[in-house]
């Protein structure tokens, strides 16, 4: 049994109050930077994100620019962060698509992003809800760690059933912003190994809190 859209609306505004200012916290200019710079996120932080991409965006700025070095030069300046070769190879394969299908440009539907190397269903709704201001509402780790944790969707649910239920539950004006505000609860408050339940103001309805109040682990 998960949580009604009443309740889930409850929590939501809670989380809503404790991160009103919640916003991408990758640095970009324009929807191609973000889209690199959420391709280069995968299982790294935003800050060594933007620890990289400064220099990067400064060297190249077009499509066809990253397509005119070798795949070393886009290594050399990406590879203090995980996966850096697979994420410099992906660079070039999504630049060879965007000035093959798109004429260089990024496209701003759904369908369209994801036909493109590298991009998968959260990177594609990370773009539509941040760049082109389209309601979406991208599950990363902390999404759906706290959908699951707050019982706003089953354990067992994949990502795309957590967006599915997330979209259910929460109202479309609400969606974008409400992927942020989740992501910081999850980065600054409800953390995947040390949750602060003791001063968390879900405590009494997070099944997950509970589970660790009875275990002796809110302390
Ligand atoms: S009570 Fe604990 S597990 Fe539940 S939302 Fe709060 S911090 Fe997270």
């Amino acid at each position: 049994m998960t949580t009604s859209k009443k309740k889930t609306m409850e929590m939501i505004d809670v989380i809503a109050e404790m991160f009103p200012e919640a916003e991408a916290e990758l640095n970009y200019t324009n929807p191609f930077e973000l889209t690199i710079a959420v391709l280069l996120s995968a299982q790294t932080t935003d800050i060594g994100v933007n620890r990289v991409t400064k220099g990067l965006f400064e060297r190249f700025k077009t499509p066809e620019d990253y397509l005119a070095v070798d795949v070393e030069v886009i290594e050399s300046y990406i590879k203090t962060i995980g996966l850096y070769r697979n994420k410099a190879k992906n660079i070039q394969k999504l630049c060879r698509d965007l000035i093959e299908k798109f004429n260089g440009e990024i496209p701003n539907n759904y369908d369209d992003l994801i036909s493109l190397a590298g991009v998968g269903r959260k990177t594609a709704n990370v773009v539509l809800s941040v760049a082109f201001d389209t309601p979406r509402i991208a599950v990363d780790t902390h999404v759906e760690r706290i959908s699951k944790r707050l019982g706003i969707a089953r354990y067992k649910d994949s990502p795309l059933e957590v967006e599915e239920t997330l979209m259910r539950k929460i109202p479309p004006e609400r969606w974008s912003k409400t992927h942020h505000q989740l992501i910081f609860f999850g980065r600054y408050h409800c953390l995947a190994r040390a949750p602060k339940c003791h001063e968390c103001p879900l405590l009494e309805e997070c099944r997950e809190g509970q589970k660790r109040l009875k275990k002796g682990l809110v302390k």
